[in-house]
Protein backbone atom coordinates (compact mmCIF):
# COMPACT_ATOMS: atom_id res chain seq x y z
CA UNK A 1 0.00 0.00 0.00
CA UNK A 2 0.90 3.92 -0.50
CA UNK A 3 -0.01 7.20 -0.43
CA UNK A 4 0.97 8.06 -4.16
CA UNK A 5 -2.30 9.12 -6.00
CA UNK A 6 -3.01 6.37 -8.68
CA UNK A 7 -5.20 7.17 -11.43
CA UNK A 8 -6.60 4.18 -13.82
CA UNK A 9 -7.03 5.28 -17.80
CA UNK A 10 -9.23 2.95 -20.21
CA UNK A 11 -7.32 2.91 -23.35
CA UNK A 12 -4.75 4.77 -22.35
CA UNK A 13 -2.63 3.44 -24.98
CA UNK A 14 -2.87 6.38 -27.58
CA UNK A 15 -5.53 9.51 -28.46
CA UNK A 16 -6.98 11.20 -25.60
CA UNK A 17 -6.72 8.80 -23.25
CA UNK A 18 -2.88 8.93 -23.58
CA UNK A 19 -2.29 12.46 -23.22
CA UNK A 20 -5.01 11.97 -20.01
CA UNK A 21 -2.06 10.01 -18.70
CA UNK A 22 0.95 12.17 -19.70
CA UNK A 23 -0.87 14.78 -17.68
CA UNK A 24 -1.76 13.36 -14.73
CA UNK A 25 2.18 11.47 -14.29
CA UNK A 26 2.89 15.83 -14.88
CA UNK A 27 0.53 16.41 -11.79
CA UNK A 28 2.61 13.44 -10.06
CA UNK A 29 0.33 10.82 -9.90
CA UNK A 30 1.11 7.17 -10.88
CA UNK A 31 -0.81 6.49 -13.97
CA UNK A 32 -1.73 3.30 -14.90
CA UNK A 33 -2.21 2.77 -18.63
CA UNK A 34 -5.28 0.53 -19.46
CA UNK A 35 -4.63 -1.57 -22.92
CA UNK A 36 -6.55 -4.00 -24.27
CA UNK A 37 -3.31 -4.99 -26.15
CA UNK A 38 -0.86 -4.97 -23.31
CA UNK A 39 1.94 -4.53 -25.40
CA UNK A 40 0.48 -1.08 -27.13
CA UNK A 41 0.32 -0.36 -23.50
CA UNK A 42 3.64 -1.26 -22.15
CA UNK A 43 4.94 1.05 -24.96
CA UNK A 44 3.27 3.88 -24.02
CA UNK A 45 4.07 3.55 -20.84
CA UNK A 46 7.68 3.11 -21.29
CA UNK A 47 7.89 6.37 -23.54
CA UNK A 48 6.04 8.12 -20.21
CA UNK A 49 8.55 6.71 -17.95
CA UNK A 50 11.28 7.88 -20.41
CA UNK A 51 9.59 11.22 -19.89
CA UNK A 52 10.52 11.23 -16.04
CA UNK A 53 6.59 9.68 -15.31
CA UNK A 54 5.27 7.10 -13.13
CA UNK A 55 3.29 4.63 -15.47
CA UNK A 56 2.46 0.47 -15.64
CA UNK A 57 0.69 -1.15 -18.11
CA UNK A 58 -2.12 -2.95 -17.40
CA UNK A 59 -4.36 -5.16 -19.72
CA UNK A 60 -7.89 -3.91 -19.36
CA UNK A 61 -10.46 -4.69 -21.99
CA UNK A 62 -13.32 -2.82 -20.52
CA UNK A 63 -15.68 -5.79 -22.42
CA UNK A 64 -14.41 -8.35 -20.60
CA UNK A 65 -14.38 -8.72 -17.39
CA UNK A 66 -12.02 -11.01 -16.30
CA UNK A 67 -9.39 -8.51 -17.66
CA UNK A 68 -11.33 -6.02 -15.59
CA UNK A 69 -11.15 -8.05 -12.24
CA UNK A 70 -7.14 -9.49 -13.08
CA UNK A 71 -6.62 -5.65 -13.30
CA UNK A 72 -8.06 -4.36 -10.00
CA UNK A 73 -6.06 -7.48 -8.30
CA UNK A 74 -3.31 -6.04 -9.47
CA UNK A 75 -3.44 -2.84 -8.40
CA UNK A 76 -4.88 -3.80 -4.95
CA UNK A 77 -1.68 -6.01 -4.45
CA UNK A 78 0.60 -3.26 -6.04
CA UNK A 79 -0.64 -0.14 -4.40
CA UNK A 80 -4.03 -0.65 -1.98
CA UNK A 81 -5.99 1.84 -3.27
CA UNK A 82 -7.06 3.83 -6.43
CA UNK A 83 -7.83 7.59 -6.23
CA UNK A 84 -8.68 8.31 -10.30
CA UNK A 85 -10.54 6.47 -12.30
CA UNK A 86 -11.17 8.20 -15.95
CA UNK A 87 -13.23 5.85 -17.98
CA UNK A 88 -11.96 6.81 -21.64
CA UNK A 89 -12.11 3.50 -23.82
CA UNK A 90 -14.38 4.27 -26.36
CA UNK A 91 -15.28 3.37 -30.08
CA UNK A 92 -17.49 5.28 -32.77
CA UNK A 93 -19.11 1.97 -34.37
CA UNK A 94 -18.80 1.94 -38.22
CA UNK A 95 -19.38 4.51 -40.47
CA UNK A 96 -18.20 7.47 -37.68
CA UNK A 97 -14.68 7.19 -38.92
CA UNK A 98 -14.61 7.67 -42.86
CA UNK A 99 -17.46 9.88 -44.09
CA UNK A 100 -17.94 7.67 -47.45
CA UNK A 101 -20.17 5.24 -44.86
CA UNK A 102 -21.21 7.56 -42.19
CA UNK A 103 -24.40 6.64 -42.67
CA UNK A 104 -23.88 3.25 -41.62
CA UNK A 105 -25.44 5.18 -37.97
CA UNK A 106 -28.19 6.35 -39.58
CA UNK A 107 -31.06 5.26 -37.09
CA UNK A 108 -33.13 3.68 -39.91
CA UNK A 109 -30.97 1.33 -41.68
CA UNK A 110 -28.26 0.84 -38.53
CA UNK A 111 -27.09 -2.61 -38.18
CA UNK A 112 -28.08 -3.32 -34.50
CA UNK A 113 -24.91 -5.89 -33.86
CA UNK A 114 -23.35 -2.62 -34.91
CA UNK A 115 -25.08 -0.41 -31.42
CA UNK A 116 -24.56 -3.32 -29.62
CA UNK A 117 -20.68 -3.61 -30.13
CA UNK A 118 -20.96 0.37 -29.25
CA UNK A 119 -22.99 0.25 -26.33
CA UNK A 120 -20.72 -3.07 -25.03
CA UNK A 121 -17.53 -0.55 -24.88
CA UNK A 122 -19.20 2.70 -24.26
CA UNK A 123 -21.39 2.13 -22.04
CA UNK A 124 -21.61 -1.59 -20.45
CA UNK A 125 -17.67 -1.49 -20.03
CA UNK A 126 -17.79 1.55 -17.60
CA UNK A 127 -20.54 0.12 -15.60
CA UNK A 128 -18.06 -3.08 -15.73
CA UNK A 129 -15.00 -0.72 -14.78
CA UNK A 130 -16.51 1.41 -12.33
CA UNK A 131 -18.13 -1.30 -10.23
CA UNK A 132 -14.79 -3.72 -10.32
CA UNK A 133 -12.90 -0.33 -9.41
CA UNK A 134 -15.01 1.26 -6.55
CA UNK A 135 -13.81 -0.77 -3.79
CA UNK A 136 -10.19 0.05 -4.58
CA UNK A 137 -11.62 3.78 -4.99
CA UNK A 138 -13.51 3.48 -1.74
CA UNK A 139 -9.93 3.35 -0.18
CA UNK A 140 -8.95 6.97 -1.55
CA UNK A 141 -8.99 9.95 0.91
CA UNK A 142 -10.53 11.89 -2.16
CA UNK A 143 -11.67 9.53 -5.11
CA UNK A 144 -12.56 10.74 -8.63
CA UNK A 145 -14.28 9.51 -11.62
CA UNK A 146 -14.56 10.98 -15.02
CA UNK A 147 -16.46 9.28 -17.88
CA UNK A 148 -15.05 10.62 -21.32
CA UNK A 149 -17.99 11.77 -23.24
CA UNK A 150 -19.23 13.93 -25.98
CA UNK A 151 -21.01 16.74 -27.12
CA UNK A 152 -23.06 14.44 -29.70
CA UNK A 153 -24.06 12.56 -26.03
CA UNK A 154 -26.07 15.95 -25.33
CA UNK A 155 -29.81 15.76 -25.94
CA UNK A 156 -30.07 19.28 -25.21
CA UNK A 157 -27.69 20.62 -27.94
CA UNK A 158 -28.32 17.79 -30.39
CA UNK A 159 -32.24 18.26 -30.11
CA UNK A 160 -31.58 21.65 -30.76
CA UNK A 161 -32.75 22.30 -34.27
CA UNK A 162 -31.26 25.89 -34.51
CA UNK A 163 -27.72 24.79 -32.77
CA UNK A 164 -24.40 23.55 -34.41
CA UNK A 165 -24.74 20.01 -34.17
CA UNK A 166 -27.84 19.54 -36.28
CA UNK A 167 -24.93 19.26 -39.05
CA UNK A 168 -24.17 16.07 -37.27
CA UNK A 169 -25.33 13.08 -38.96
CA UNK A 170 -28.25 11.18 -37.53
CA UNK A 171 -26.74 8.32 -35.32
CA UNK A 172 -28.37 5.39 -33.66
CA UNK A 173 -25.08 4.14 -32.17
CA UNK A 174 -22.11 6.45 -30.62
CA UNK A 175 -24.43 9.49 -30.05
CA UNK A 176 -26.97 7.94 -27.93
CA UNK A 177 -24.02 5.83 -26.07
CA UNK A 178 -22.78 8.96 -25.46
CA UNK A 179 -26.00 10.22 -23.93
CA UNK A 180 -26.99 7.09 -21.85
CA UNK A 181 -22.97 7.59 -20.68
CA UNK A 182 -23.93 10.86 -19.57
CA UNK A 183 -27.44 9.23 -17.71
CA UNK A 184 -25.29 6.68 -15.80
CA UNK A 185 -22.70 9.91 -14.90
CA UNK A 186 -25.64 10.98 -13.15
CA UNK A 187 -27.22 7.80 -11.28
CA UNK A 188 -23.25 7.23 -10.16
CA UNK A 189 -22.65 10.87 -8.92
CA UNK A 190 -26.11 10.70 -6.78
CA UNK A 191 -25.22 7.51 -5.58
CA UNK A 192 -22.02 7.83 -4.72
CA UNK A 193 -22.09 11.93 -3.75
CA UNK A 194 -22.69 11.03 0.32
CA UNK A 195 -19.10 8.80 -0.25
CA UNK A 196 -17.66 11.81 -0.98
CA UNK A 197 -16.74 9.89 -4.86
CA UNK A 198 -17.13 12.87 -7.71
CA UNK A 199 -18.46 11.70 -10.72
CA UNK A 200 -18.32 14.32 -13.80
CA UNK A 201 -18.85 13.60 -17.71
CA UNK A 202 -16.10 15.30 -19.90
CA UNK A 203 -16.56 16.61 -23.59
CA UNK A 204 -13.00 17.05 -25.04
CA UNK A 205 -14.22 18.77 -28.06
CA UNK A 206 -12.97 17.52 -31.52
CA UNK A 207 -9.66 16.18 -31.17
CA UNK A 208 -7.03 14.60 -33.46
CA UNK A 209 -7.08 10.85 -33.00
CA UNK A 210 -7.28 7.61 -34.69
CA UNK A 211 -11.30 7.82 -34.05
CA UNK A 212 -11.81 10.61 -36.84
CA UNK A 213 -9.38 9.63 -38.99
CA UNK A 214 -7.27 12.91 -37.36
CA UNK A 215 -10.13 15.08 -38.69
CA UNK A 216 -9.92 17.17 -35.32
CA UNK A 217 -8.95 20.31 -34.76
CA UNK A 218 -7.99 19.97 -31.44
CA UNK A 219 -4.37 18.29 -30.13
CA UNK A 220 -5.22 15.24 -27.93
CA UNK A 221 -3.65 17.48 -25.51
CA UNK A 222 -5.91 20.45 -25.31
CA UNK A 223 -8.79 17.54 -25.74
CA UNK A 224 -7.41 15.63 -22.41
CA UNK A 225 -7.48 19.39 -20.51
CA UNK A 226 -11.01 19.18 -19.10
CA UNK A 227 -10.64 15.63 -18.14
CA UNK A 228 -7.40 16.43 -16.37
CA UNK A 229 -9.29 19.12 -14.54
CA UNK A 230 -12.16 17.09 -13.31
CA UNK A 231 -9.75 13.87 -12.33
CA UNK A 232 -7.86 16.78 -9.96
CA UNK A 233 -11.52 18.68 -8.36
CA UNK A 234 -10.80 19.50 -4.67
CA UNK A 235 -13.40 18.26 -2.35
CA UNK A 236 -15.55 21.56 -3.32
CA UNK A 237 -15.57 20.37 -6.45
CA UNK A 238 -19.02 19.66 -8.40
CA UNK A 239 -20.60 15.89 -8.87
CA UNK A 240 -23.37 14.78 -11.99
CA UNK A 241 -21.50 17.75 -14.11
CA UNK A 242 -21.30 17.50 -17.83
CA UNK A 243 -17.72 19.65 -18.65
CA UNK A 244 -15.83 20.76 -21.75
CA UNK A 245 -12.80 23.10 -21.49
CA UNK A 246 -15.00 26.36 -21.80
CA UNK A 247 -17.12 25.19 -18.75
CA UNK A 248 -20.70 23.68 -18.28
CA UNK A 249 -22.79 21.89 -20.74
CA UNK A 250 -26.59 21.31 -20.95
CA UNK A 251 -27.24 17.40 -21.11
P1 LIG B 1 -8.68 6.56 -30.09
O1 LIG B 1 -9.28 5.65 -31.09
O2 LIG B 1 -7.42 7.28 -30.40
O3 LIG B 1 -8.49 5.80 -28.70
C1 LIG B 1 -9.48 4.96 -28.21
C2 LIG B 1 -8.86 4.12 -27.12
O4 LIG B 1 -9.87 3.26 -26.56
C3 LIG B 1 -7.74 3.21 -27.64
O5 LIG B 1 -6.75 3.11 -26.66
C4 LIG B 1 -8.46 1.89 -27.82
O6 LIG B 1 -7.61 0.77 -27.76
C5 LIG B 1 -9.35 1.94 -26.59
N1 LIG B 1 -10.40 0.93 -26.61
C6 LIG B 1 -11.35 0.71 -27.54
N2 LIG B 1 -12.10 -0.35 -27.17
C7 LIG B 1 -11.62 -0.79 -25.99
C8 LIG B 1 -11.96 -1.83 -25.10
N3 LIG B 1 -12.96 -2.69 -25.37
N4 LIG B 1 -11.24 -1.97 -23.96
C9 LIG B 1 -10.24 -1.14 -23.68
N5 LIG B 1 -9.84 -0.14 -24.48
C10 LIG B 1 -10.54 0.03 -25.62
O7 LIG B 1 -9.87 7.59 -29.76
P2 LIG B 1 -9.94 8.96 -28.93
O8 LIG B 1 -8.72 9.19 -28.15
O9 LIG B 1 -10.43 9.97 -29.86
O10 LIG B 1 -11.16 8.60 -27.96
C11 LIG B 1 -11.05 8.54 -26.54
C12 LIG B 1 -12.41 8.85 -25.96
O11 LIG B 1 -12.77 10.18 -26.31
C13 LIG B 1 -13.53 7.96 -26.50
O12 LIG B 1 -14.42 7.62 -25.46
C14 LIG B 1 -14.21 8.87 -27.53
O13 LIG B 1 -15.56 8.51 -27.75
C15 LIG B 1 -14.08 10.20 -26.83
N6 LIG B 1 -14.25 11.37 -27.71
C16 LIG B 1 -13.37 11.63 -28.72
C17 LIG B 1 -13.53 12.75 -29.53
C18 LIG B 1 -12.58 13.10 -30.61
O14 LIG B 1 -12.83 14.09 -31.32
N7 LIG B 1 -11.50 12.36 -30.82
C19 LIG B 1 -14.68 13.65 -29.34
C20 LIG B 1 -15.54 13.29 -28.25
C21 LIG B 1 -15.32 12.20 -27.47
P3 LIG B 1 -6.92 0.15 -29.11
O15 LIG B 1 -5.70 0.99 -29.40
O16 LIG B 1 -6.60 -1.24 -28.70
O17 LIG B 1 -7.95 0.24 -30.21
Amino acid sequence: PTTQKVAMITGANKGIGRATAEQLAGLGMTVLIGARDLRRGQEAAAALRAAGGDAHAVTLDVTDPATVQEAAKWIEERFGHLDVLVNNAGVTGSGQVSPQDAHDQVPSSVDLDMVRAVFETNVFGVISVINTMLPLLRRSPAPRIVNVSSHAGSLALTSDPNGPFTALLPSAAYTPSKTALNALTVQYANELRKDGILVNAAAPGYVDTDSNNHTGHLTPAQGAAVVVRLATLGADGPTAGFFSEDGPLPW
